[in-house]
């Protein structure tokens, strides 16, 4: 147990940062922070495992850098300001070194700084199976967090960002082939929309993060704004290298694959140019990809003019081979 308390005081909590509303940090049994006057606090948890999420010996400030980021990409889809994080390791031994926390640390705090994320608590276990999993908690004015359910008959989708890198890069990986860096850090050390996000609330009526592919995620929305939905595939944008992987394999590829961390969205028509504005400030490419449609007209796909079967496997699903939890 020594052990333990060395690794949490000497290697994380010198890096876990500080801010007035954290009253009471690292270090008791639970920590105690001070939420503005007039705001929600917004929850989310989301969880890596080693040989699903990433690969069994990823360089650890990847790993790190991911399991924060994918979390700011959950905040970021309410329309939340990220604060606050917990953060559980569950550790090999191979992983409960100096050097390994060291670089995970350097990872973490990279992306904590940038956003002013602070490290309040968490735990740390042994496990065979390296897992670690963050809980990040962020701030939105009452009332005002973004949700999947908003989304209205007659209102545009929009997609920030280019979709498809990051499942690319994870098919050349597995195929042992070498990808660019570029990709890989898409896959490795993805970028949440944090600004984008904060800048939505007011205008979109629903949004969500693609992180298990496009139609999947689209998918969530329409279900829980009960609404039907057509895509143009011709607006959705491709890298050049995504764009290839179309040409060779098909237009289902990017839109299923997971780990994008883009920002899917519904908003009026009336806010168009407010959103285009956004993009052009922020510098985030945001396209009008398709219409929402009543419930009863499912979801389409156009390409070219003419409407695509939809892949059956809309999405990264970890229990779709599964017969204990069927998902739906
Ligand atoms: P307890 O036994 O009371 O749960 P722990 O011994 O698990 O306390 O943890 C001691 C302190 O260190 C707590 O404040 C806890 O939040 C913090 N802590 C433990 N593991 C981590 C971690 N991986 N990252 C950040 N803080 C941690
Ligand atoms: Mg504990």
């Amino acid at each position: 147990l020594s052990g333990e308390f060395n690794l949490i005081y000497q290697h994380i909590a010198p890096l876990a940062g500080s801010r007035g509303d954290v009253v009471l940090g690292i270090g008791d049994d639970g920590a105690v922070i001070q939420p503005q006057l007039g705001t929600q606090v917004v929850v989310a948890l989301d969880t890596l495992v080693a040989g699903r999420h990433f690969f069994v010996g990823q360089d650890a400030a990847d790993i790190a850098y991911k399991a924060l980021a994918v979390n700011l990409s959950d905040l970021a889809a309410m329309g939340a300001t990220p604060k606050w994080a917990l953060l559980s390791l569950a550790l090999p031994v191979s992983c409960a070194t100096k050097q390994w926390l060291e670089q995970f640390m350097r990872g973490w705090s990279e992306l904590a700084q940038q956003y002013d994320v602070v490290l309040i608590g968490g735990d740390t276990t042994y496990s065979d199976t390296l897992t670690v999993s963050v809980t990040l908690m962020g701030e939105v004015v009452t009332g005002q967090a973004i949700t999947r359910s908003g989304a209205r008959v007659g209102d545009d989708i929009w997609l920030s960002g280019c979709i498809g890198d990051a499942g690319f890069a994870l098919s050349q990986l597995l195929a042992a082939r070498e990808v660019e860096a570029n990709l890989a850090r898409r896959l490795h050390r993805p970028t949440a929309r944090v600004a984008l996000g904060l800048s939505l609330t007011g205008l979109a009526t629903a949004a969500i993060d693609v992180s298990d592919g496009l139609l999947a995620d689209l998918g969530h929305i329409l279900k829980a704004s009960n609404v039907g939905a057509v895509l143009n595939l011709e607006n959705i944008l491709f890298s050049e290298a995504v764009s290839q992987w179309v040409d060779i394999s098909g237009w289902e590829n990017p839109l299923t694959s997971g780990d994008d961390y883009e920002l899917l969205f519904s908003a009026n028509h009336q806010n168009s140019a407010a959103i285009r504005a956004l993009a052009q400030q922020q510098g985030v490419p945001l396209r009008r990809i398709g219409v929402v449609l009543q419930v009863e007209q499912g979801v389409k796909v156009i390409k070219n003019g003419s409407e695509q079967p939809i892949p059956t496997r809309r999405g990264f699903d970890h229990f779709a081979s599964t017969d204990i939890i069927k998902t739906s």
